[in-house]
């Protein structure tokens, strides 16, 4: 990128204001309460306040650059806040989690239920040695003995690192010898599209090469035949057998608010996975306040989060929010469209969801199946809809309000990373004005920025860095076992401000628009211009599903854009076809932005989190080698487009 910054072509016209039945009755209604955030630690302390602690803390912030303690020499254990107090309280019988497996059986758990689940699992950890301060890797589908495995990690002070069940038996290993894991807990499989997934088959992998893992637990699920699973003596021990004589009660281990909770990997979009470690105290804040207010959740809310807890959405947003919140939960094992492309909204209509959270990359998946498989089934239920991932692009956003949420659901566009612990910026569904494509405005408590090249704020009207300007408490603390890389990730490129990785312009009413990844950006004739934009300007010609827009090299502007788009189920691909759709762009943004070529892609290289990887498309087009493919969901497709584009290009 140039020292200028990112410049915006894109207008969006559009406003949702909040229906005033909604703004009524929603959890935050007062816009005061980001005035009351301006004084981050009185603000937070309060907060704070309305958790349980066995002892409290003695100073709220301890602020070393770029350094955070969080509630200092507070104890706490955040299960006891996910749990126990419900349990004590009126909510022991309150369904925690609706489980609805692949094939169709179902859990029904209690919080209770999850208690004891949780307490049996802790105590037969201890039982293998597992202490305080250890770390346990957790390789899983999504079945309730994940959050259960989790959660009594917690429980007994030892820190997981849950690596997501569609890695390789390489990207397994890597992460339990960087985190120094010595119990890895998985299953002997998970379903997938009424596939198997090998999960304990790629545990033996992986072990081969992990000298200090001593124990593997294994959770049968699929079935011992079905997976295939060899148990290995002296080393591995079934899940049922674990447990099965643990007392139902386990006391919880007093957690200094700044010992670690859990390590998770970033999903691996640029580069090299970094092991994110999040603390107890700041995190279990910041995870359950913002749940509450970005997602209004009410005590008879049924509420659903797609993402799988592998990811830090699911984390933040299936288990630890969510329960210490005290509410109820669906929880879905398998793919969406499995049996059928309806799923979901099967699942949205039998269980009458009321909140549901998912990602654009699976929002435009769905507008490509086509309307018919929403249609038929009956989502009056569904009350406010949420989206984390990637920027949502306007016609994406505006299929999601229309046909999912029957316009008159609110959206909250939720923008936060896995550094960051929990959400960032997003509407507030009682007060925000919501502006399709835009995530608007940093949440209560948190400040961000948009800065230019030398960390000075951009005026309104400008794109530039996102960049947040004081500590919080969720955020990480350092990257595992290397705080030089922390500092130079992400506190090197300006004095004092924590650097995101994303583009993003804010306009004249302070919205921000995120733009992308910075390293996406293009630098076309002097100018630089977002994927975001250009991809949304494809995305809104009828017949394109999803795009993914590159900078390669060009003798005269520099850089030239070259897009490739996966077009909407029964239209053609013809030379016709994509010169209207390069000039449906320049319609849209001007010439500037219009792709100097556009290839079909029938699928887009993604991480597993289902995030587009724009780096390989650019080795593509510049016929370079592919750089790192390893958190790639599907290798095959960058192979084939490769040969389409050679093909064009010899
Ligand atoms: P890595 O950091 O290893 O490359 P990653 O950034 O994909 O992987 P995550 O922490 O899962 O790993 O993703 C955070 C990123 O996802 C953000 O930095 C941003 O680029 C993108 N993102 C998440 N939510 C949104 C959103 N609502 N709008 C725009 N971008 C988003
Ligand atoms: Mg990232």
């Amino acid at each position: 990128m140039s020292h200028e910054t990112i410049e915006s072509l894109l207008e969006e016209e559009r406003r949702f204001p909040p229906t005033a039945a909604f703004a009524a009755q929603a959890t935050v209604r007062d816009p005061a309460i980001y005035e009351q955030g301006e004084d981050i630690e009185a603000f937070w302390e309060s907060h704070a306040k309305s958790f349980t602690w066995f002892s409290a803390w003695s100073k709220v912030l301890d602020w070393q650059p770029p350094f955070a303690k969080w509630f200092v020499g507070g104890t706490t254990n955040i299960t006891v806040n996910c749990l126990d107090r419900h349990v004590e309280g009126d909510k022991a019988d309150k369904t925690a989690f609706i489980w609805e497996g692949e094939p169709g059986d179902e859990r029904i758990i209690t919080y209770a239920d999850l208690l004891r689940d949780v307490c049996r699992c802790a105590n037969g950890l201890r039982a293998l040695g597992v202490r305080k301060g250890d770390r346990v890797t957790i390789y899983m589908g999504m079945i309730p003995e994940l959050a259960v495995a989790m959660l009594a990690c917690a429980r007994i002070g030892a820190a997981h690192s849950i690596v997501f069940g569609g890695f390789s038996p390489d990207a397994l290993k890597e992460r339990i010898n960087d985190s120094d894991s010595r119990v890895v807990i998985t299953a002997d499989g998970a379903w997938r599209r009424a596939g198997v997934v090998p999960l304990k088959a790629n545990v033996d992998a992986a072990l081969a090469e992990t000298p200090r893992v001593k124990t593997c637990v294994v959770v049968e699920r699929v079935g011992r035949a079905k997976a295939g699973v060899e148990m290995v003596e002296g080393r591995d021990i079934w899940w049922h057998e674990l447990v099965a004589d643990q007392p139902e009660t386990c006391d919880p281990e007093h957690m200094d608010s700044e010992d670690l909770l859990f390590i998770l990997y970033t999903s691996g979009t640029t580069g090299k996975p970094k092991g994110i470690a999040h603390t107890t105290g700041g995190y279990m804040v910041g995870a359950a306040m913002t749940h509450k207010w970005v997602f209004d959740v009410k005590d008879d809310d049924i509420y659903w989060c797609t993402a799988d807890i592998g990811w830090v959405t699911g984390h933040s947003y299936i288990v630890y929010g969510p329960l210490a919140n005290g509410s109820t939960g669906v929880m879905y094992e398998g793919g969406p469209d499995y049996p059928d492309k309806d799923r979901f909204w099967d699942i949205v209509e039998r269980r009458k969801v009321t909140i549901f959270y998912t990602a654009p990359t699976a929002i435009r998946a769905f507008m490509g199946w086509g309307d018919e498989f929403v249609t038929k089934h009956d989502l009056a239920s569904l009350r406010l809809l949420g989206s984390v991932g990637e920027p949502i692009n306007p016609e994406a956003w505006m299929w999601y309000h229309e046909i999912i949420g029957g316009g008159r659901c609110p959206i909250v566009d939720t923008w936060w990373q896995t550094e960051t612990g929990s959400i960032m910026v997003s509407a507030l569904p009682g007060l925000t004005t919501n502006k399709p494509g835009s995530a608007s405005r940093a949440l209560p408590g948190i400040h961000v920025d948009v800065v230019d090249e030398e960390g000075q704020s951009v005026p309104l009207g400008s794109g530039g860095f996102l960049v947040i300007k004081k500590p919080w408490p969720s955020m990480l603390r350092t990257i595992y076992g290397d705080d030089e890389r922390y500092k130079d990730v992400y506190w090197s490129k300006f004095d004092g401000l924590y650097f995101a990785g994303d583009g993003c312009k804010r306009d004249s009413e302070g919205y921000l628009w995120l733009l992308g990844r910075v390293d996406d950006i293009m630098l076309v004739s002097g100018h630089n211009i977002s994927t975001m934009e250009v991809e949304s300007a494809l995305v809104d010609h009828p017949d394109v599903a999803e795009s993914a827009v590159v900078g390669r090299t060009h003798e005269i502007k520099g850089q030239a854009i070259t897009a490739f788009v996966t077009m909407r189920a029964g239209t053609e691909n013809t030379d016709e076809k994509r010169t209207e759709i390069r000039k449906h762009v320049a319609t849209k943004l001007g010439p500037l932005g219009r792709p100097e070529e556009v290839y079909f892609a029938p699928q887009l290289p993604k991480t597993r989190s289902g995030k587009i990887m724009r780096r390989l498309l650019r080795d593509i087009a510049e016929g370079r080698d592919l750089g790192d493919v390893t958190t790639l969901a599907d290798p095959s497709v960058v192979d084939s487009l490769r040969a389409q584009y050679q093909r064009h290009h010899t």
